[in-house]
């Protein structure tokens, strides 16, 4: 059977209890005050997925509080697409779920965006420590807002990303300059002090060693990807995950504004933190996904309007 098939995908009623299942996994909980008293009154057969609760007397679905409130897609579409967003590994663009779910494509992208934000990881936890290896990289996109172009990189988009070796999970920011004065408190408040960082040559990681227990770097420039001295010493693992990132932003998303950069950071980051290389298959990284819908909340304004 596919796994397309499967009834939350179809049904609205199943796609209820699929996500209360997930959101709700100790119990219902009123959204409003938070009541977990097993009284609420069901009023499902009203309208789906709906309740009351026995405290507050306020009505609610699972869909209150979370990325999902007051989205008019049925919930089994917004299901498929959570699950075709979190099974391409480069993405997939609004237009194409807009004609594969039969929605609009102002629906569609503003979807999109609200899974993003699902995915949006709020771990602040410092990265590496005892030791352990975070490479460090940048890449460039698309066009700086206003800039003109010239040589090189400089009128384009920013990105930071650092990748903690020993868990394999990336963290990804945009940034707006390369100077190390915007760069090393970002790195400081990021990885842990007793962490190696690896980097190339670039000038902005000078003087890192006094930040970190060691600092090493490969020169790219001479075509030395991995130190002839030391074999640890290399930005390989981070250069893939650039490598799924620019193919995605190339090859499907094509064009993305600098006030929408950094969700898009967020699905990649995802994705590749919750990737197949690390035990977590398509059906656990939908289901990731969707425990990430709690306590966020998105309006099509906010996102619109930067
Ligand atoms: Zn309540």
């Amino acid at each position: 059977m596919s796994v397309l098939s499967s009834r939350c995908f179809h049904c609205e009623e199943a796609a209820f209890e699929h996500l209360e299942s997930i959101v709700w996994a100790n119990g219902v909980t009123c959204p409003h005050c938070g009541s977990m008293s097993g009284k609420h009154y069901d009023l499902r057969k009203t309208r789906t997925g709906l309740r009351k609760c026995s405290d507050c007397r306020k009505q609610f679905t699972v869909k209150v509080g979370t990325v999902f409130e007051s989205a008019h897609i049925p919930l089994n579409k917004m299901l498929q697409a959570v699950y075709l967003m979190c099974a391409s590994k480069k993405g997939i663009s609004a237009h194409q779920l807009h004609r594969v779910l039969g929605i609009t494509y102002k629906s569609a992208w503003f979807l999109c965006h609200r899974i993003r934000e699902a995915m949006r990881s709020g771990d602040l936890a410092p990265m590496g420590g005892n030791g352990g290896a975070v490479e460090v990289d940048e890449t460039f996109i698309g066009r700086e807002p206003g800039k003109e172009k010239k040589r090189a990189y400089h009128h384009k988009m920013k990105v930071l990303s650092l990748v903690d070796r020993e868990t394999g999970k990336a963290r990804s920011m945009v940034v707006d300059n390369l100077h190390p004065k915007t760069l090393v408190p970002i790195l400081k408040e990021n990885i842990d002090r007793e962490s190696r960082i690896m980097t190339d040559e670039a000038g902005q990681y000078h003087h890192l060693k006094n930040d970190f227990a060691d600092h090493a770097f490969t020169r790219h420039g001479a075509g030395e990807y991995v130190s002839m001295t030391d074999r640890t010493i290399h930005t390989n693992t981070i250069e893939g995950y650039f490598s799924i990132f620019k193919r995605g932003m190339k090859g499907v998303y094509q064009h993305c504004a600098k006030h929408h950069l950094h969700r898009y950071l967020a699905e990649f980051d995802f994705r590749y933190n919750n990737r197949s290389a690390l035990g977590i298959e398509d059906g656990a990284r939908h289901a990731s996904a969707l425990g990430g819908i709690i306590g966020k909340r998105l309006t099509y304004r906010s996102v619109n309007c930067p």
